[in-house]
């Protein structure tokens, strides 16, 4: 099996010292080999999963021309162009379909959503005519085909609709279910398990000793994980303790796809996690260029990818959803577009910056007249986790770019989305 360092050294412009963030993406990906195995689920219990077979519909959507209006169901040539009186021969009703023919000077009135009656191929609006003792004033002006759903405009038979590796939304459900079908085949749920590293961490709802806090890290982790619809294994707390490490890092590796850790790679600490992790499996200790969250560990412990997250909050969360959300939605086998789509808004303060690193700043996006502006939150050390919680986006500041002044474009990532 070739390493992960062999593979990374035909990566371009690969400098582990000095890693471009969308460079660390890109040498990430390189590396992981996606899960393969699926299952069957019911299709409401496919919410938030990927896809793993080819939707080919066998019936078209809808499966009739029906009327797309309330209205009556005339044949157009029929009309000839001109003012006519039709004799209304009957009603077609959504799932009640009329039963006979329709001949010259006829028309059957129809609803929302009743197949057209045999003879009929036009739908005058109840609106427009005029109705009297079953005989139907239709005005001149009207044109062929109008307010008619024709078979197969939504689906049809045989022209594939989803393709594997689609995250399965709402839309899809309904989708899958307009086909009738009861069940899709989905890839398994990846599985990621996860941990925090530290002697100064104490669990909450214990009594806070001198020089400690409270290990918020991996509830945080929890909360971006779950967003993620992956199946979650808490590790809890790890001592900087090797031969604890070495054990939690044994166990979660054989449990999951993935390893998400934080703490222990910092400079100071990193020496002593090199060490050990030398021993487990192949880990690479990266300087990213970006801020927060300049050290990251990426590695392999058997099967299993590990991601070593530096342990200051706001890092954590920028790393991972800088690299490791992309990460892991890779593994999870979605082939459709996930990146997090990157907006522009006129920032309404000036930002410092110094090129030569990425800068992720948290961001209140909010609209001024017609404008969409975007102001960071207080205080931004990468500790202070208030600042993610008052954000509603990531400012963005492109590696090469320097400082922002009041009135420049910038990029920001919304951290909501709508489907
Ligand atoms: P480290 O990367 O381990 O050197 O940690 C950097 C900073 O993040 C230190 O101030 C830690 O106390 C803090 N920190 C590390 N892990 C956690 C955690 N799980 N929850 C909250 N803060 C943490
Ligand atoms: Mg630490």
């Amino acid at each position: 099996m070739t390493s992960l360092a062999e593979t990374l050294s035909c990566l371009d412009g690969y400098d582990p010292s000095a890693l471009h963030v969308d460079k660390a993406r890109e040498a990430i990906r390189s590396c992981l080999v996606p899960i393969a195995e699926t299952e069957t689920v019911k299709v409401r219990e496919a919410l938030g999963r990927v896809l793993a077979e080819e939707i080919v519909p066998r019936i078209n959507v809808p499966a009739h021309d029906n009327s797309a209006m309330d209205g009556y169901a005339v044949c157009f040539s029929d009309l000839k162009g001109e003012e006519r009186v039709l004799s209304e021969v009957g009603t077609a009703l959504a799932g009640r379909p009329f039963g006979g023919k329709v001949g010259p000077g006829e028309c059957v009135r129809v609803m929302t959503g009743a197949v057209m009656p045999p003879g009929t191929d036009t739908v005058v609006i109840q609106e427009a005519v005029r109705a009297e003792d079953g005989k139907i004033l239709i005005p001149k002006g009207q044109n062929a085909g109008q307010n008619v759903r024709s078979a197969g405009e939504d689906l049809k038979v045989g022209v594939p609709v989803l393709a594997p590796g689609k995250l399965l939304r709402p839309a899809e459900l309904g989708l899958i279910a307009s086909l009738g079908l009861a069940e899709v085949r989905v890839r398994r749920r990846l599985r990621v398990a996860f941990f925090s590293t530290g002697d100064e961490l104490a669990s909450v709802g214990a009594a806070l000793k001198e020089g400690e806090v409270y290990d918020s890290n991996r509830y945080t982790l929890h909360g971006m994980l779950a967003r993620l619809n992956v199946e979650l294994t808490d590790f809890g707390v790890v001592r900087d303790d090797p031969g604890k490490l070495e054990i939690a890092f044994a166990r979660s590796a054989a449990a999951a796809d993935a390893v998400v850790t934080t703490g222990g790679v910092s400079v100071g600490e990193a020496d002593f996690t090199k060490e050990l992790m030398a021993k487990v499996g192949e880990v690479l200790f990266w300087k990213i260029a970006m801020r927060p969250g300049r050290p990251m560990a990426f590695g392999k412990i058997g099967h299993s990818f590990l991601f070593g997250l530096p342990g200051n909050p706001v890092a954590v969360m920028v790393t991972f959803y800088a690299l490791v959300r992309d990460a892991l939605l890779h593994l999870s086998g979605r082939t459709d577009d996930y990146a997090v789509p990157l907006l522009t808004a006129v920032s309404s303060v000036p930002i410092r910056k110094v090129p030569g690193r990425t800068e992720y700043q948290r961001g209140i996006l909010f609209r001024e007249g017609t404008e969409w502006k975007v102001r960071t939150t207080g205080q931004q050390g990468s500790g202070v986790l208030r600042s993610m919680s008052e954000a509603n986006c990531l400012i963005v500041l492109e590696h090469s770019r320097g400082k922002v002044e009041a009135g420049e474009a910038v990029q920001v990532q919304l951290f909501e989305g709508l489907a």
